[in-house]
């Protein structure tokens, strides 16, 4: 039974081949005795930039659906259509809201993820069963609003409003309120007839994974480098990551702690590799041989050489890193230009411009933080100094590497380098379902 809130807590969606349309019918003030087929059904989300896409429209849709089918594997789906710009997803059987809605919160290119009810072709069924869908409900002010993709229907958007609107009124005596309604009645009408919805959560936005290049990305077990290979993989870039650790100095436990960092990332990209790339003898070398203000500095250096040599292996044109300006001293902007002139690779970093709060919110949204924050030591952490340079010029860590055999250290290091392959992601109850889908049912 549908209950007296706005809508069930577990939505049900329910395949449009299955079920017939809907266009009958029940009748007023029966809601307790509603046929099935009202009850919440299917799902669609809509996609806002990968409709703008002039040429490379049809690629680009492709990549959309096949991640939406990805994320929704081990799910009841009986099909996965693009009507116009949107993307409906029919189960087979009842789905419950909240995992649809956290699955298709990890597929990039979605903008919105609405739980809809069909209502089938006729207007006078749609009156009728708007009416006795929303008589009883706790509002006093609607906005009936329709979007009309069926270009065939005798009547305009405007004029259904009107029409549906004045139905609505009659049944449930609320007043309309364009500007600041209590509640916000949604009717599409498209090829398969009117679709009806009251509420919607957020899609993660961004565009297709797989659409945006192939990139490498340092991942350090620490809060900002999850969120910028996250935000990269919004983008479209798919990932390979690089860990770099100082094992046996360090807890080899560090290493499991970013590996689930890593599976949680491989949910919005799918599978990935990680590599595992050991630093200690280079630290050990620039510790006994190199200004002890640079140590940091030259750290980082071998970790963009390394990282590019992966890169070149796993087909990636450009690095990802998760710094952001003056957060710590090696991230002043005479730092960063001093470290990055050893690599020809563009180093992208997304959260250059970030504030640290902004950050810790974005990888709660990803799913990142609780992992992030558990504890672990870093391998920039070894042997750090408490003056470390601020404003380096590439010429004196030039000078700093001229007392180290570099390419040795980077040959050796990259012969003991473990890749691993991740093909089993995060579980699903990790990744967090999008803003507002709780309250969806209450
Ligand atoms: P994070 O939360 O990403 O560790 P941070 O503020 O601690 O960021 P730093 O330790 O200065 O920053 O590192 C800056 C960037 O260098 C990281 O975001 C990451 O991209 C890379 N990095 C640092 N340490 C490692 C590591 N052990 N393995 C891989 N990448 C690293
Ligand atoms: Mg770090």
């Amino acid at each position: 039974m549908m209950g007296s809130s706005w809508f069930p807590a577990c939505l049900v969606a329910s395949s449009i081949a299955i079920l017939p349309p809907p266009c009958g019918g029940p009748s007023a003030g029966s809601r307790a005795t509603l046929p099935a087929v009202y009850e919440l059904t299917r799902v669609i989300a809509t996609t806002h930039e990968v409709s703008l896409k002039g040429g490379n429209r049809r690629w680009f849709e492709r990549r959309l659906t096949a991640n939406v089918r990805r994320a929704l594997e081990g799910l009841p789906v009986a099909s996965v259509t693009r009507p116009g710009w949107r993307v409906l997803v029919s189960f087979a059987e009842p789905v419950p809201f909240v995992e649809a809605a956290r699955r298709l919160g990890t597929v990039f290119g979605l903008n919105a993820i609405i739980p809809v009810e069909h209502l089938g072709h006729d207007l006078g069924g749609v009156k009728e069963a708007l009416a006795a869908r929303l008589r009883g409900m706790p509002a006093r002010t609607f906005a009936l609003r329709c979007q009309r993709s069926d270009k065939s229907f005798p009547m305009t958007s405007v004029e259904i409003e009107r029409e549906v609107g004045g139905a609505v009124k009659a049944a449930t005596g609320w007043t309309v309120d364009l500007s600041r309604p209590d509640t916000t009645v949604h009717l599409l009408l498209d090829q398969n007839g009117f679709w009806f919805w009251m509420r919607s959560v957020p899609g993660p936005g961004g565009l297709p994974s797989g659409t945006g290049g192939r990139g490498c990305c340092l991942l350090s077990g620490g809060i900002d480098s999850p969120v910028a290979a996250w935000l990269m993989m919004k983008r479209g870039m798919r990932l390979d990551l690089v860990h770099f650790h100082s094992v046996p100095r360090t807890d080899p436990a560090s290493l499991e702690k970013v590996e689930d960092l890593a599976r949680v990332l491989a949910r919005y990209q799918g599978p990935c590799r990680l590599a595992m790339v050991p630093l200690l003898s280079i630290q050990e070398a620039v510790v006994s041989r190199c200004p002890e203000e640079y140590r940091v500095l030259l750290y980082r250096r071998f970790m963009l050489r390394l990282a590019t040599a992966l890169a070149g292996r796993f087909r990636s044109t450009a690095l990802v890193t998760g710094e952001s300006l003056g957060q710590v001293a090696s991230q002043t902007v005479e730092n960063l230009a001093a470290v990055e002139r050893v690599t020809e690779l563009p180093v992208l970093r997304p959260l250059i411009g970030t504030d640290k709060q902004d950050i810790v919110d974005l990888a709660r949204r990803a799913g990142t933080y609780e992992i992030s924050i558990l504890p672990h030591f870093d391998c920039c952490s070894y042997l750090v100094p408490d003056r470390p340079a601020t404003k380096a010029r590439p010429a004196d860590l030039d000078a700093a590497e001229r007392e180290l055999d570099v390419d040795e250290l980077v040959r050796q290091a990259l012969q003991d380098t473990e890749i691993r392959k991740l093909r089993e992601p995060a579980p699903w109850d990790e990744i967090p379902p999008p803003p507002g889908t709780e309250e969806i049912g209450e």
